[in-house]
């Protein structure tokens, strides 16, 4: 079931409840303007949070290149509903799969698991549904693949030195930088990455410009700071 349909019947299950609570708030001789009130709140605030948290943009396939990090790739897959098992390699194919078959669009719907197993579990018994086109993961290109791709004209080349979005590499955004965008240590005067976490400043900078990459970092900070907050002692044998 794709995520906006597991969504649809989400929300009519949630609407089905908040006119449940509002006949109960009714019976209980709650005046109804009141019950209409919090009636509207509630669906204003799930839209808000439905909308704002799971829409989200589709990173394109150049920018998809641009990450090295095999742990950006995972939690990238994670916030799409992808596999985020296996390496790197793995990781970037499905979503180049997932980049290239969301082409056509700038935003797509993901849903969370308890989302997408409400849905499918009222859909058993509806409508039978077309079973979905099996996914195409692209082999990863090897070196003669990537520099075909990148002389054609329908390959888009990320060039060395640049950002996400296609923005090129400046020094100006640097100098406006103040702490490491995922870690948040203090940085040194024309620092280009951070000496605490390692973090491509002027990357996660720029990534962060977008409502998804702000997600992505927001995540890998999480991990990050626990990290340098706590570090790993080395086992020992006793
Ligand atoms: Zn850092």
């Amino acid at each position: 079931m794709s995520p906006g349909k597991a969504w649809g019947a989400f929300s009519l299950v949630y609407v089905l409840a908040v006119m449940a609570a509002l006949a109960a708030l009714l019976s209980l001789g709650l005046p109804w303007h009141v019950s209409v009130a919090c009636g509207i709140m509630a669906f204003a605030f799930y839209g808000y949070v439905v909308y704002k948290r799971y829409r989200v943009e589709v990173v394109p396939e150049g920018d998809i290149m641009l990450f090295d990090d095999p742990d950006d790739l995972r939690i990238l897959c994670e916030i799409y509903g992808l596999d985020a098992r296996g390496d790197g390699k793995a990781r970037r194919a499905r979503l180049v799969a997932f980049s290239r078959a969301n082409s056509d669009s700038a935003f797509v719907w993901v849903s969370p698991k308890a989302v997408h197993v409400l849905g499918s579990a009222l859909q058993v018994g509806l409508a039978e549904e077309r079973p979905p086109a099996p996914v195409i993961i692209p082999e990863p290109e090897g070196v003669h693949g990537l520099v075909t791709r990148m002389v054609s004209d329908a390959g888009r080349p990320t060039a060395p030195g640049t950002l996400t979005s296609g923005k090129a590499r400046s020094s100006s955004r640097l100098s406006s930088l103040k702490a490491c965008p995922v870690c948040d240590s203090p940085l040194r005067k024309g620092a280009v990455s951070c000496r605490e976490c390692g973090a491509d400043l002027e990357f996660y900078a720029v990534l962060m410009e977008t409502a998804i990459g702000k997600r992505l970092v927001s995540q890998k900070a999480v991990a990050e700071r626990r990290k340098l907050r706590y570090p790993v002692p080395q086992l020992r044998d006793r």
